[in-house]
C-alpha cells in the first residue's frame, strides 16, 4: 500500500487495498480482538472522537495521521515519512491541522488516548510521554513530514 503508485482507479492498487484489508480481518480473527490491526492509530483516533465530538473528521483520516505519527514515535522516521507521502498521494490529511486541529489540540488528544482502550499496549503506553514531549514529539514529526 505504501509503494503501490496507483490510486483507487486503478484495479492493481485495489487489489493490494482489499488484500490488506482481507488480511487484517483475519488476523483480527484470528487474535480473538482488533490488537493486530489497531493500536496507537486508534487510541489517537477515539481520543479524537471523544474530545472533540462535533469536530471529528472520518475514522480514517484521524487513523492515517495517528499511524503516522505512531511510527515517528516508534523512532523510524523514514517510514513515517513514507506512511505520510502515501497519504498525500491520495489526498489525505497529515498533520492534525489538516482536518481542523491545532497542535495543542492534538496533543491533548495523543495524552488522552491511552484511557480510550484500558489494558492495550501501544507505543503510546510504552513511551508514557508528558504533555511537553508530546508536544516536543508532534513539532518534530510535523516538520519531518513536511506540514
Ligand atoms: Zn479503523
Amino acid at each position: 500500500m505504501l509503494r503501490h503508485p496507483g490510486g483507487c482507479g486503478d484495479d492493481g492498487f485495489l487489489t493490494v487495498l482489499s488484500e490488506g484489508l482481507v488480511l487484517s480481518g483475519i488476523a483480527m480473527s484470528i487474535a480473538g480482538h482488533t490488537r493486530p490491526a489497531s493500536g496507537a492509530c486508534h487510541e489517537i483516533s477515539h481520543a479524537l472522537d471523544l474530545l472533540y465530538p462535533r469536530r471529528a473528521a472520518s475514522h480514517g483520516e484521524q487513523v492515517g495521521i495517528g499511524a503516522a505519527f505512531a511510527m515517528h514515535l516508534r523512532g523510524d522516521h523514514e517510514n513515517s515519512r513514507i506512511m505520510a507521502d502515501a497519504l498525500r498521494r491520495h489526498g489525505l490529511p497529515v498533520v492534525a491541522r489538516e482536518i481542523g486541529f491545532d497542535d495543542e489540540e492534538f496533543v491533548r488528544a495523543v495524552g488522552f488516548a491511552p484511557e480510550t482502550r484500558p489494558g492495550r499496549y501501544t507505543i503510546l503506553e510504552h513511551l508514557a510521554l508528558s504533555p511537553a514531549q508530546i508536544k516536543d514529539a508532534y513539532a518534530e514529526y510535523v516538520a519531518s513530514v513536511g506540514g
